[in-house]
């Protein structure tokens, strides 16, 4: 699904060289090169505040911890995610309120989430599913009608933008993940949480250090996570790429949308107000089991993001929900497939990979 041996190998002089100068300095935590490159990816997305942390999914928890969320709350978020989203809000003792998608860019729908708001609501989290932002204009609108606070989970859309601005700059907070497969990959687990309140950032930089600003000194419940010195400078090489990676990633979706012409399956819709940086180039297809299966015949790499969607997993029983209650999550379930997409797809990849589904569908 995705390469990233090949992507390190074109930079491996600057990322073995940046590795080395760690190495023999011994600044493994907390070096100041975290700080750095806090610096540039505030610099990078326009956000006045960044704290580097463990993973997206710490990014997350301590996002809401910094906003007080906790038993008895409510948190609206979409069932057609990456389980991280609800597991951080359950795990803090709160209860995730879904909200059916929208059925072309499978991101929340906006029009369903006033209906589900009560008094215990604190938040909304949109996931900018797919490298492709959630419509934000309604989402904050709403949110600013009844004082609820918005964490974007742009786990997948770090580069991404919706009208022009990019995301992680509409949230109180935004949460990234830098797991080796995003677009910005680091070489092991590494998330940040970026925001434009400094007072909210510096909560969260507390809480990701045990709840303290000076050390042995704990003003409230906090956690260990930190963006590792190493894992920083890595991404420090890679987020120069980043922009030419992400439209290496539209060029090679923009490809398998022509190769696909004639196919039954539904290639990705983008909004016009977005700017689709194809996380993952995600098909609704007919006869999905049977066509994962012949792809698989093939040697063809895919993946289902995601099989089962969040409400009928055994894990979130507390959200209450049973099957039915998310159609359009439902369906979407039963289609999505998800071909490689990363930055070393060849052209030869990308026919292989495409006459294979006009193979399938044309033997059906
Ligand atoms: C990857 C991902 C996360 C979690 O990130 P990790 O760094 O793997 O913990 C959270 N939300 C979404 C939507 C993701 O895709």
């Amino acid at each position: 699904m995705v390469d990233v041996v090949g992507q390190y190998h074109k930079i491996k002089p600057d990322v073995d060289a940046a590795i080395h100068k760690i190495l023999d300095s011994g600044q493994f935590i907390l070096g100041k090169e975290v700080g750095e490159f806090e610096c540039q990816i505030a610099g990078y997305l326009g956000v006045t505040y960044a704290v580097g942390c463990a993973s997206g999914t710490d990014a997350l928890q301590v996002a809401m911890m910094a906003l007080d969320i906790g038993p008895g709350d409510e948190v609206i978020t979409t069932p057609f995610t990456f389980v991280a989203t609800t597991e951080t809000i359950v795990l803090l003792g709160a209860k995730p309120v879904y909200v059916d998608i929208d059925p072309k860019t499978f991101n929340i729908d906006p029009t369903q989430i006033e209906s589900v708001i009560t008094s215990k609501t604190k938040a909304i989290i949109p996931v900018h599913l797919y490298g492709q932002a959630a419509d934000m204009d309604p989402i904050l609108e709403i949110a600013r009608k009844h004082n609820l606070k918005v964490i974007e989970d742009s786990a997948q859309a770090l580069g991404a933008s919706y009208k022009g601005r990019k995301v992680c700059t509409f949230g109180d907070l935004s949460c990234i993940s830098y797991f080796p497969s995003k677009n910005l990959g680091a070489f092991g687990d590494a998330g940040m949480v970026v925001t434009n309140d400094v007072a909210l950032g510096e909560k969260v930089r507390m809480i990701c250090a045990h709840g303290s600003k000076v050390r042995y000194y704990h003003e409230t419940l906090g956690v260990n996570s930190r963006l590792d010195t190493l894992q920083a400078v890595i991404l420090s090489v890679k987020l120069k790429y980043l922009d030419s990676w992400n439209a290496a990633r539209r060029a090679a979706a923009k490809r398998y949308n022509e190769l696909l012409k004639g196919t039954p399956a539904t290639i990705p819709f983008v909004a016009p107000e977005c700017d689709h940086i194809f996380h993952q180039y995600t098909l609704r297809a007919p006869k999905r089991n049977e066509l994962a299966e012949h792809l698989k015949q093939k040697g063809i790499p895919h993946a289902i993001y995601y099989p089962v969607p969040l409400h009928l997993q055994k894990a979130f029983a507390v959200a209450g929900k049973q099957k039915g209650a998310f159609p359009v999550t439902e369906q979407a379930a039963d289609e999505v497939l998800s071909l490689p997409i990363h930055t070393e797809l060849t052209e030869e990849q990308l026919v292989y990979i495409t006459d294979a589904i006009k193979e399938f569908y044309r033997t059906l």
